[in-house]
């Protein structure tokens, strides 16, 4: 098997390495996440902003649209990831605009859509929130209740949206609603584009086991928006959603996500010591740390498969779902051993004196976005389970005229 990317990407590989010598993003002091809890500060536009003109961001999005316009190659993808991991510098933004509506506008949505939304996206300066789920709709998505009709040339929307991450920054919010309260609930779903300085719209946060404010309740009364802000045809949201949903799970789970964690956790177990022995001494933790990188490897192999199978254009199945799961999960285990390691002074972070440099505590309670968001790791391995590996269904059930019934059919925010 040869793993090697061959020798036509040898100079591509330089030209990156060149660039990650010569280029570092001006130092900013904050500790939010750029475009999650806070809009992107100065330096991250402008960081986001050179990144583009080189390349090295929104790199195949169209030139109409803001981007760099290149062909798309994955393995340039890869090597780009590798060096800019490997130089200590910041990729580009990710976050649920950048990564999430942009490629779903790209695939489903109109040419005046892409005009209107991607170039202010890309740059970081229209930030988006999804609002997709709701006190009765998680994993189950499509019994969603917010409903939207339509007034002349208007939507009017009303019901409410919860777990918003960035809602309280967002300029825009892709939403899911219920037009067509007759249909079957997947038939029924319409994908809006809703401006978030509408009024109605009621903001709420809610603070997670961080401490942070990173998501929130939305509350949406009577709120009009264009009706050419819908995304795919009326009543079709729900393939509409799923196609978002792909997006999502690459961008919460990828094959490279445990390098550099596993990076730091083995020069944490050389530098931290417990009694007088090093860390990395000690069986208990040498013996986690040989199968969290085993795990990672396993990961880096996998990536390589899905893009042999991309490569050769061939569709990937439930791999992709395996690889969010196991990526997601693995990051946990990861940042797991490293508190233990450190001990009393793992339960410390956000900016506490005594804590250690890297804010590992904050990264494993952080874990948990990957884990349940985009479809929990209960839900990834049913679909495994049953589309993948040909397993029997397991019974659902559903809550109907106060009892409980074994239901028919199921959908859920992994189903696509
Ligand atoms: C940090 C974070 C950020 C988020 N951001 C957003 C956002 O921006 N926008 C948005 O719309 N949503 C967001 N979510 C919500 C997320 O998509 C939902 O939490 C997720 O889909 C699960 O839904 P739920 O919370 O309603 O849990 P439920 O669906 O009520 O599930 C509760 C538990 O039961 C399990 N379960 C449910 N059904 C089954 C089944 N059939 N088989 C086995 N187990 C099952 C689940 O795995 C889970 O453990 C976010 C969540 C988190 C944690």
């Amino acid at each position: 098997m040869d793993l090697s990317y061959g020798p036509e990407y040898d100079d591509f590989r330089a030209e990156v390495r060149e660039f990650c010598r010569n280029h570092r993003p001006a130092e900013h002091r904050s500790r939010g996440i750029p475009g999650v809890t806070e809009r992107p500060s100065p330096e991250v536009l402008a960081w986001q902003a050179k990144l583009i003109e080189h390349g090295y961001a929104a790199r195949t999005i169209p030139r109409e649209y803001g981007g760099y316009g290149a062909k798309p190659d994955i393995i340039e993808n890869r090597i780009i990831q590798e060096e800019f991991l490997a130089a200590g510098l910041p990729l580009g933004l990710s976050n649920q605009g950048i990564s999430m509506l942009v490629p779903t506008l790209l695939e489903v949505g109109t040419a005046e859509q892409c005009t209107t939304y991607i170039r202010p996206t890309i740059y970081g300066e229209m930030i988006w929130c999804q609002g997709y789920s709701e006190p009765g709709a998680g994993s189950d998505l499509a019994s969603l209740r917010t409903r939207a009709e339509l007034d002349g040339d208007e939507w009017i929307i009303n019901g409410q949206k919860i777990w918003t991450s960035s809602a309280h920054v967002a300029d825009m919010c892709f939403i899911l609603v219920r037009t067509e309260p007759e249909a079957p609930k997947h038939h029924g779903i319409s994908y809006l584009l809703m401006p978030m300085d509408r009024p109605g719209i009621d903001v709420r946060p809610l603070v997670t086991m961080t401490g942070d404010a990173t998501f929130n309740e939305v509350f949406l009364a009577d709120v009009r928006i264009p009706a050419k802000n819908i995304v795919g045809a009326r009543g079709q949201g729900w393939h509409v959603a799923n196609v978002t949903l792909k997006y999502e799970r690459g961008m919460l789970g990828n094959a490279g996500q445990g390098q550099s964690g596993i990076k730091g956790l083995v020069e944490l177990l050389q530098e931290e010591t417990a009694g007088s022995a090093r860390a990395m001494d000690l069986d208990h933790y040498r013996d986690r740390l040989l199968k969290l990188q085993g795990r990672t490897l396993a990961n880096k192999y996998h990536g390589m498969r899905l893009l042999s199978q991309s490569i050769n254009g061939e569709q990937t199945g439930v791999e992709g779902l395996i690889t969010k799961l196991s990526a997601t999960e693995l990051a946990y285990d990861i940042y797991s051993l490293a508190v233990d390691v450190l001990g009393e002074t793992g339960t410390l972070y956000d900016g506490s004196p005594y804590q250690a440099e890297r804010d590992w505590q904050k990264s494993l309670l952080g874990c948990f976005t990957g884990i349940i968001g985009g479809g929990s790791a209960n839900i990834q391995r049913n679909i495994i389970a049953e589309r993948g590996l040909g397993l029997p269904r397991e019974p659902r059930v559903r809550f109907d005229s106060g009892r409980w019934e074994l239901s028919p059919s199921a959908s859920n925010k992994g189903g696509n």
